[in-house]
């Protein structure tokens, strides 16, 4: 099995002119952990994602990845640089590209290992790691009842469908770390249901990790092992499901009291 990655951040501080949207934050996300990061709206959620992923850079503190027994401090890298490490991110507001159908879509996020350059020359092999990847990206629309999209491009889906495409075309990766934004927004229940499902298989089998935003609280808390709140840019309260959902603070944030 490979390994998930391990994400640590520490004291990060992000400003927007006056806006404190971070304020010295620090995670510790345990190798092949489900986390969920919750909070009310506009408590840094989002930018916690855009720094870990390279879009923001911090003002102040540090973000650092551990796999394969080394730690690597990311800070400052760019987006490119950071998932080719083995981190995955998916949008709240789906990025898929216009002109592909979905299929083509989903077949950019396959890792194709040595066949992503020129070394794999050999048209036997090139052909043999194409049809893994459609095979893949086929399974996994299967497992949602969505082969009949496949050919569909992005304009002729439903906005339920376009955000569950933006987050399976995530989960094609080989990543050690996923980062989701809101993969339950829109989406059917039994979906979310399925989706909670295969996220945890992904985790089972790959041991990969997953840190995921969302705002169906109910459905995010069935599927992670540990949940992180925000409220104004802080850390709340941290803890196991069960153990936040309770949390007096927690519940007082939420009510805006
Ligand atoms: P959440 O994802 O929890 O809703 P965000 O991370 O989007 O919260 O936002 C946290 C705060 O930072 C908000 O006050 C928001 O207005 C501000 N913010 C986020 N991104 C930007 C930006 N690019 N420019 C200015 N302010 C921003």
């Amino acid at each position: 099995m490979s390994m998930g990655a391990k994400l640590i951040v520490e004291k990060v501080t992000k400003r927007f002119g006056g806006v404190v949207a971070l304020n010295r934050v620090s995670i510790n996300v345990p190798s092949s952990l489900i986390v969920g990061l919750i909070g009310p709206n506009g408590s840094g959620k989002t930018t916690l994602f855009n720094v870990v992923t390279g879009y923001y850079t911090p003002d102040e503190g540090q973000v650092l990845i551990e796999g394969s027994s080394r730690v690597v401090d990311i800070t400052g890298w760019n987006p490119d640089r950071i998932s080719r490490l083995g981190v995955a991110r998916t949008f709240q507001i789906p990025r898929l590209i216009p002109s592909l159908t979905v299929l083509e879509n989903m077949l950019l996020f396959y890792d194709y290992g040595s066949c992503a350059s020129i070394t794999c020359s050999l048209r036997r092999k090139w052909v043999d790691v194409e049809e893994a990847a459609i095979a893949r990206a086929m399974s996994i629309l299967r497992e949602f009842g969505l082969e009949s999209i496949a050919r569909k491009r992005p304009a002729e889906l439903s906005a339920g469908h376009l955000k569950l495409v933006e987050t399976l075309r995530g989960l094609m990766s080989d990543a050690k770390l996923f980062m989701l934004d809101e993969p339950f927004a829109g989406v059917e229940s039994w979906m979310a249901r399925k989706l909670t499902e295969t996220i945890r298989k992904i985790n089972r089998e790959k041991g990969s990790t997953f840190v995921i935003i969302e705002h169906r609280i109910t459905e995010l808390l069935e599927g992670v092992d540990y949940v992180y709140v925000l409220h104004n840019g802080s850390l709340l309260a941290e803890g196991k499901p069960g153990e936040v959902v309770s949390d007096e603070r927690v519940i007082k944030a939420y009510l805006g009291k």
